[in-house]
């Protein structure tokens, strides 16, 4: 098989030729459709994250092993199963949650396999998806997305999954309540197609890029803020008569933005911290214990969250974000115009 590989970190990728691998046991081989390109790409890519006061968190810290195949948003069509695989049979289109545990222990046996202390995440500690062909440990990882398209379908396993999982983590919202998203990336568009679903509170978008703000005007009815223009605390307060927002999430999740959330917190309000553009929030104590706020954060979701969210796109017929396709070899340039802001919804590798 072909795969593009990170070789060494902030370096461009290499194309590595190996022997496919023969499923053994439990394990599927699928023929890659689709893979998405994820802002934490880029972060494994650079080899560190950001963590404010120019401290860095190093990913190779974090039990990453190079050279490693990135891409953890995959659709793939199964081509062989091992001896022990009973459902997944060749020709299936298959969704992959990547976020793969030990297998063994009491989150992975609860259905918190994103949460295992031991992760196997596929594009993360494992190889991944910026391949021709991918090795999956458990059929159980495997999702059915029939009638979707690959390519609409791959960014369901991380980007549609954390906002979905994040959105979550803020209800119930009454009609009368007021929530706001930051930020209208890959992963805030991805919140504003499944929300209605889930609530019918008024919604805030804040972005400072107004195509990112004109594609969120496409997907619902929200009232948007380009924080570049105007003060984002200011108008939130203004729309919601001085009382402040009942549930942020922060897609972004920088200084500024976090910084800004906080401060436009209402009593009992739940602040979910999503992104990873790293930063540092201070905050008063005391304004916490007094109005009782509840500020947590929330990393991808899990196996039946993402069964939950594929019943519902398919359900409901949501329409899919903005996606472009590209042939694998553009990565790197992907890679970098993440980095930049510059796509609008999600860049899709076939290979
Ligand atoms: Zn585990
Ligand atoms: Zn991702």
């Amino acid at each position: 098989m072909k795969s593009l590989q990170l070789t060494n970190f902030g370096e461009p990728l290499q194309w590595a030729e190996s022997e496919t691998p023969v499923p053994r046991g439990n394990e599927v081989l699928l023929k890659v459709n689709a893979c998405g390109v994820c802002h934490s790409d880029l972060h494994i890519w650079e080899g560190y994250y950001e963590l404010g006061n120019d401290e860095r968190m190093y990913i190779a810290d974090r039990g990453v092993n190079l050279p490693l195949t990135m891409g953890h948003e995959v659709v793939g069509t199964v081509v062989q199963a091992g001896e022990g695989v009973k459902g997944a049979k060749e020709g299936d289109l298959r969704l992959i949650y990547p976020w793969v545990g030990c297998g063994e222990c009491k989150y992975c046996n609860s259905d918190r396999m994103h949460m295992c202390l031991s992760p196997g995440s596929l594009g993360v500690f494992k190889d991944g998806g910026y391949s021709d062909y991918i090795l999956v440990p458990h059929e159980q990882y495997l999702v059915d997305i029939d009638g979707l398209k690959p390519e609409n379908a791959c960014s369901y396993a991380c980007a549609g999954l954390t906002a979905y999982s994040a959105l979550k983590k803020m209800m119930p919202l009454e009609e009368d309540e007021s929530m706001v998203i930051i930020g209208a990336g890959g992963l805030g568009l991805m919140a504003m197609q499944v929300l209605r679903v889930l609530t019918s509170a008024r919604v805030v978008v804040i972005d400072l890029d107004d195509n990112k703000l004109a594609a969120a005007g496409k997907i619902g009815n929200f009232t948007t803020i380009n924080s570049k223009n105007e003060d984002p605390v200011d108008r939130v307060m203004e729309l919601t008569n001085g009382k402040g927002a009942s549930a942020i999430v922060d897609f972004v999740n920088n200084e500024a933005t976090s910084t800004a959330a906080f401060s436009m917190l209402q009593k009992n309000g739940v602040m979910v911290m999503v992104g990873l553009f790293g930063g540092k929030l201070t905050f008063s104590n005391p304004v916490v214990a007094l109005k009782n706020l509840t500020i947590r954060g929330s990393y991808t979701g899990s196996l039946s969250e993402l069964r939950e969210l594929i019943d519902i796109v398919r359900e409901k017929k949501l329409k899919s974000i903005p996606v472009k396709t590209y042939k694998l070899d553009a990565a790197d340039e992907l890679l970098a115009k993440v980095k930049r802001g510059e796509i609008t919804g999600r860049a899709v590798v076939t290979p």
